[in-house]
C-alpha cells in the first residue's frame, strides 16, 4: 500500500533469492525459467503448490509473482496546451522504480513498481522488460500472460498492439512477441526433427460478456471451456489459424482490428469498451537434455531414440483491457450505458478477484464474469504474468490515475505457481518404433530370400559343371581307350601273321637242309634265305620301333587326361568350398535374425517400461503436491496395481501388451537381458522382471479371467515359480554382487523381496548366501528405497522357521541392524516387521523346546533399538516393535536382559496402552506369567 513521503512497498528482492535456491534444490535440472528483467521472487501465497515435495520433481512448478510495469503516456497536443501551467500528476523516479503521485504542492504519495517507464521509453525497451521474460517462458513450455490496464487513451493499444508498419521501432508487444516466437522455432513438420511449432492463435473481443470471434465475427457467442482436471481454461469455438510467418500473423491482426472496427461501428460503440484477448499457442518438440523429464533414468545414447519425444505446450495470451475510467466520467447513457456496466462488471470483477487474491482471501470470484474466467489462470494460477499499467501525465485525470496506480499495487501481491507443460508424445514413439521394426523385419526378409536364392543356384551350377566334366572325360577316355585297343589288336594281329608267315617259310627250307644230299645247291639257298630272313628281323625291328613310340604316345596321352581329371577335381573342391562358405554365411545370417529379433524384444520390453514409468510420471502429476513417499514393502505390486487402476479400460489393453511381451519375448530372454552389458538394458530388465514378480491380478486380468483375488495370488505365485525355475533368482542375486547401479540393486533387491514372500524361494535364497549379498548392498546403499527393499526381503527370511540359525550365523539380524542409519520410516518399518518375524519364528521354537537360552537378537544386540522404537510415532513401527517385545518376553531366558535394558517398562505399557487389544492381552499374559517379571515388578512395586 502507498504511504506517505518517500515509504514505500518493501522490496522483493530477498525473497527473490530464496526462489533461486528452492529451483537448484531441485534435483531435477529445470529448464531455466528467464527472468532477467522481472525477477520472480515472494515466497508462496498458498499451499497448492508442492515444490519441497516430491512431486515438485515433475510438477516443475515455480511460484512467480505478477509483475507490474506502469507506463507514462507523453503529454498529447491538447494537454500540451490545456495543462500548459500546471506539472504532471505524477512524478517517476525510473532509477529507484519509483513514482510519486501528487496529492497537492508539497505532498506526494511513493510507490514501488517492477519497472518504471518514463514517457521517453521506447517500444523495445518496454517489449523487453514486460513482456520479453512472459514470451521466453511460453517458449519453455509455461503459460504467460500480458495485459495492459489503465484509462482510454493513456496508451493500452499503443503499448500492445501497434502494427508498426510505417516505423519499425514503433512495433508493440503482440507483434515483437510473434517475431521472437517465430524466430525461436522451427517448422520442420517432420517429427523426427528436433523442434517444431504449431502457433495458432485466437483473437476476439468481449464485449458485453459475450465472446466474439475477431477472424470469423458472425461467431459472436462462443463458450469458454474448463478442463476439469487440469483447470485450463480454453475457448475451442474460436478459429484457430496456423501461423507460419510474421506476414500472415500482420494480416490476421489487420484483419480482426477492421473486424473489431466494423462490429463496434454497428454496435455504436467504440473499440476502448472491449477487451481485446489475443492468444497464442505454442507448441514444441523439447531436445532430450533440455527436458524436465530427461535425468530421471541417465538414459544413455542407444536408448534416445527409444524416449518419446516431449512436447512443451506454452500459451500467451494478451490482454488489451477496456478503459478502466469511471462510467459518470466518460457521461454513457442508454445503450452505451448497459455496455458501460457490462465493462464495468468484468473490469470490477477483475478488480475484486485480484484484491481478493492480493488480500490472500479464500474465496476468489472468478467465476462473476467472463473475462475474469478467461484469465483465472493468468492471476492467481499457474501462468507468468505481466501487467503493464498505462497512465497520463494530465492533473484533470489524477482521480483515475490513482485508481489504475492502486490496481497495480494490488496486483503486485498476487503469487502466481509456473507449472510446466511438458509431456511425453508417446504415441509418436510408438508409431517410430512401429515403422523401425517393420523396416528392420521385412530388411531382414529379403536378405534371407536372396541369400537362400544365391545359394540354390551355386549350387545348381556347379552340379551341372561337375557332371557335364564328368561326362565329356568319360567320354573321351573311352574314345582313347578304344583307338589304343584297336591298334594294338591290329599290330598284334600284324605281329602274328607275320610269324605265320615267317614259320611257314622257315619250315619248307628246313626239309632239304636235313638231308644234306647235294650241298652246293643248298647252300645257295641257305644264302638267300638268310638274306630274307635278316631282312624280316630288320623289319620287324622297325615295326617294334613304331609299336613302342605308339605306345609312348598313347601314355602320354593318358597322363594328360589324368592332370586333366585331376584339375578338373580340383575346381570341383574349390566348388565346394564355395558353398560352404555360403552356408556358413546363411547362418550368421540366421544368428543375426535371432539377434535383430532380440532387439526387438528388448525394444518391446522398454517401451512397456516407459508406458510404466509414463503413467507412474502421469499418476505422479495427477497426486499434486502430495509428496508421500508410497509406502510398504509391496510398492512394485502397487505400482502395477495402481497403473492397472488408473487406465481404466485402457489398462486391459496394455496389460494385454505384458503377456503378449512375456509371450512373444519369453521369460528366458528377458532373464538374459540381466546380464546385459548396457546398464539401461539391465536396468528394464530387472524392471520388467521386478514386476512380472509383483504381477497377478494384472495377468489374471489379461488372460480374460475374474479378477479374484485367490486367482491373482495363485497368478502371482505362477509367475514366481516361471521366473525362479528360469533361474531368474538367481540372476537377481547374481546382479547384488556384480552390479554397482543402486538403481539396479534396488530393482533387483525388491525383485527378491516379493519372491522371498514364498518359502520354498526364501529357502533358495539363503542357500544361495542370499543374506550374504544383501547385508552388502544393505552396507553400500544409500538410498532409502534400496534399505527398504533389501529390509524387506531380510524381514522376510526372517519369518522362516527352519532359516532362523543359518540367517543370525551369516549376519542378517546386524545387517538389518546395520539399516537402521537410515531414519528413512519407511526402512524402519521393514527392520521392525523383520524383528518381529525373527522374535515370532523364536518364541514359537522355544514353546516347542528346540530352542533354549537367550533370544539371537538380544545376543546381537537388538534390545536397546527394539525398546528405543517401542513408542515409535509411525504406527507401523510401533506396532511391530510391541509385536517383538511380546515375543521375546514369552521366553524366560531373555527376561534378565529385558528388565535391564528397559523392555519392562515398555511391557507394562503395551498391556495398558496399545491400541490393539490383541496385542494388549498378549503383553498382559506374558508379564503374568513370567515370575522374573512378576519379582522385578512387585521389586519396583509397580501395580499388577
Ligand atoms: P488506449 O488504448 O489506452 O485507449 P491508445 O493506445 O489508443 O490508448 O493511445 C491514445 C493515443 O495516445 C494514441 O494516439 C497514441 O498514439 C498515443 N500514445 C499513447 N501512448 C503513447 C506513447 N507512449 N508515446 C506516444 N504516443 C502515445
Ligand atoms: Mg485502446
Amino acid at each position: 500500500m502507498a504511504t506517505s513521503g518517500g515509504n514505500y512497498r518493501n522490496g522483493t528482492h530477498k525473497s527473490s533469492m530464496k526462489v533461486d535456491r528452492s529451483l537448484s534444490l531441485n534435483s531435477n535440472p529445470k529448464p531455466s525459467v528467464k527472468s532477467k528483467s522481472l525477477p520472480s521472487s515472494g515466497p508462496r501465497r498458498n499451499s497448492t503448490g508442492s515444490l519441497a515435495g516430491g512431486a515438485a520433481k515433475d510438477n516443475a512448478e515455480v511460484p512467480g509473482r505478477v509483475r507490474v510495469a506502469v507506463r507514462l503516456r507523453p503529454r498529447n497536443a491538447e494537454e500540451l496546451v490545456a495543462d500548459a501551467d500546471f506539472a504532471d500528476c505524477v512524478e517517476l523516479q525510473p532509477e529507484l522504480k519509483r513514482l510519486k503521485l501528487r496529492k497537492n504542492n508539497w505532498d506526494s504519495d511513493t510507490y514501488e513498481f517492477d519497472e518504471v517507464l518514463t514517457e521517453f521509453a521506447s517500444q523495445k525497451r518496454v517489449y523487453e522488460v514486460v513482456a520479453k521474460p512472459v514470451v521466453e517462458s511460453v517458449l519453455d513450455g509455461y503459460n504467460g500472460t500480458i495485459m495492459a490496464y489503465g484509462q482510454t487513451g493513456t496508451g493500452k493499444t499503443y503499448t500492445l498492439g501497434r502494427l508498426g508498419e510505417e516505423d519499425t521501432a514503433a512495433r508493440g508487444i503482440m507483434v515483437r512477441a510473434m517475431e521472437d516466437i517465430l524466430a525461436d522455432v522451427s517448422f520442420e513438420t517432420d517429427s523426427v526433427s528436433v523442434s517444431y511449432l504449431q502457433a495458432p492463435y485466437t483473437y476476439m473481443q468481449l464485449y458485453m460478456e459475450t465472446i466474439q470471434d475477431l477472424l470469423d465475427p458472425a461467431n459472436d457467442n462462443i463458450p469458454i471451456v474448463e478442463d476439469p482436471k487440469t483447470g485450463d481454461v480454453s475457448v475451442p469455438g474460436a478459429s484457430l489459424v496456423k501461423i507460419r510467418d510474421q506476414q500472415s500473423f500482420l494480416e490476421l491482426l489487420r484483419l480482426g482490428e477492421a473486424h473489431r472496427f466494423a462490429a463496434n461501428t454497428k454496435l455504436n460503440t467504440e473499440s476502448s469498451r472491449s477487451h481485446a484477448i489475443l492468444m497464442v499457442q505454442v507448441k514444441r518438440a523439447v531436445k532430450e537434455r533440455d527436458s524436465a523429464f530427461s535425468s530421471e533414468n541417465g538414459i544413455s545414447s542407444q536408448m534416445k531414440t527409444l524416449k518419446p519425444p516431449i512436447v512443451r505446450k506454452g500459451k500467451l495470451v494478451v490482454v488489451d483491457l477496456a478503459g478502466s475510467e469511471r462510467i459518470d466520467k466518460s457521461g454513457s447513457e442508454g445503450h452505451t450505458l448497459d455496455e458501460a456496466k457490462s465493462i464495468n462488471l468484468s473490469l470490477s470483477a477483475l478488480g475484486k478477484c485480484i484484491n481478493a487474491l492480493a488480500e490472500n482471501s479464500a474465496h476468489v470470484p472468478v467465476r462473476d464474469s467472463k473475462l475474469t474466467r478467461l484469465l483465472k489462470d493468468s492471476f492467481g494460477g499457474t501462468a507468468r504474468t505481466s501487467l503493464v499499467i498505462t497512465i497520463g501525465p494530465s492533473p484533470r485525470h489524477r482521480g483515475e490515475t490513482a485508481s489504475t496506480i492502486m490496481f497495480g499495487q494490488r496486483a503486485m501481491k498476487v503469487e502466481n505457481m509456473l507449472k510446466l507443460k511438458e509431456e511425453f508424445d508417446y504415441k509418436s514413439l510408438s508409431r517410430r518404433l512401429d515403422i523401425q521394426l517393420d523396416k528392420l523385419i521385412a530388411e531382414h526378409e529379403r536378405q534371407q530370400k536372396a541369400f537362400e536364392d544365391e545359394i540354390e543356384r551355386i549350387n545348381i551350377e556347379a552340379q551341372n559343371r561337375i557332371s557335364e566334366f564328368e561326362r565329356n572325360h568319360a567320354d573321351a577316355l573311352e574314345k582313347e581307350r578304344l583307338k589304343y585297343q584297336k591298334d594294338y589288336m591290329e599290330s598284334i594281329k600284324k605281329l602274328e601273321e607275320q610269324l605265320v608267315k615267317n614259320q611257314q617259310k622257315n619250315g619248307s627250307e628246313k626239309v632239304p637242309v636235313g638231308l644234306k644230299d647235294d650241298g652246293s645247291a643248298l647252300t645257295s639257298n641257305t644264302k638267300s634265305s638268310k638274306l630274307s630272313a635278316v631282312e624280316e628281323v630288320a623289319e620287324l625291328k622297325k615295326l617294334l620301333q613304331k609299336e613302342s613310340l605308339l605306345r609312348k604316345a598313347a601314355e602320354e596321352e593318358i597322363n594328360n587326361l589324368k592332370s586333366q581329371i585331376a584339375q578338373w577335381k580340383r575346381s570341383e573342391a574349390s566348388g565346394n568350398s564355395e558353398i560352404l562358405k555360403l552356408r556358413k554365411i546363411l547362418a550368421d545370417e540366421a544368428s543375426q535374425k535371432e539377434k535383430l529379433e532380440g532387439e526387438i524384444g528388448i525394444l518391446q520390453s522398454q517401451l512397456l517400461q516407459l508406458s510404466f514409468d509414463a503413467d507412474e510420471t502421469r499418476r505422479r502429476l495427477d497426486r499434486g503436491g502430495s509428496g508421500k513417499v508410497p509406502g510398504g514393502l509391496e510398492s512394485l505390486m502397487s505400482q502395477v496395481k495402481h497403473h492397472q487402476q488408473d487406465s481404466g479400460n485402457g489398462g486391459t489393453g496394455e496389460k494385454a501388451s505384458i503377456a503378449k511381451l512375456f509371450e512373444q519375448v519369453g521369460l528366458q530372454k528377458i532373464l538374459s537381458l540381466l546380464e546385459a552389458e548396457d546398464s539401461d538394458v539391465r536396468i528394464h530388465a530387472v524392471k520388467v522382471v521386478a514386476n512380472l514378480a509383483a504381477e497377478g491380478e494384472s495377468m489374471a486380468k489379461c488372460l480374460g479371467l475374474p479378477s479374484c483375488l485367490s486367482l491373482a495370488a495363485l497368478e502371482l505365485e505362477m509367475n514366481q515359480e516361471k521366473i525362479v525355475q528360469a533361474g531368474g533368482l538367481t540372476s537377481l542375486l547374481m546382479l547384488l554382487r556384480s552390479s554397482e547401479d543402486e538403481t539396479i540393486h534396488r530393482v533387483a533387491a525388491g525383485a527378491i523381496a516379493n519372491l522371498a514372500m514364498n518359502e520354498t524361494n526364501q529357502e533358495l535364497i539363503m542357500s544361495q548366501g542370499g543374506i550374504g549379498l544383501l547385508s552388502m548392498t544393505a552396507a553400500n546403499a544409500e538410498d532409502p528405497q534400496t534399505l527398504r527393499m533389501v529390509a524387506g526381503a531380510i524381514a522376510n527370511l526372517c519369518g522362516n522357521d527352519k532359516l532362523q540359525m543359518k540367517l543370525r550365523d551369516e549376519g542378517g539380524i546386524k545387517a538389518l541392524l546395520g539399516m537402521v542409519r537410515c531414519r528413512h520410516p519407511d526402512v524402519l518399518a521393514q527392520v521392525a516387521r523383520g524383528i518381529a518375524n525373527f522374535a515370532k519364528c523364536e518364541s514359537r521354537a522355544s514353546t516347542q523346546g528346540t530352542k533354549t537360552g537367550r533370544s539371537l537378537l538380544i545376543e546381537d544386540g537388538a534390545l536397546s533399538w527394539i525398546v528405543q522404537n517401542a513408542n515409535n510415532e509411525a504406527s507401523p513401527i510401533r506396532r511391530h516393535i510391541e509385536l517383538a517385545l511380546c515375543h521375546l518376553s514369552q521366553h524366560e531366558a531373555n527376561a534378565k536382559d529385558m528388565i535391564s535394558g528397559g523392555a519392562l517398562w515398555e511391557l507394562v505399557r503395551i498391556s495398558r496402552d496399545c491400541a490393539r487389544e490383541d496385542i494388549r492381552t498378549l503383553a498382559h499374559r506374558t508379564l503374568t506369567s513370567s515370575p522374573t517379571f512378576q519379582a522385578e515388578m512387585r521389586r519396583l512395586r509397580i501395580d499388577y
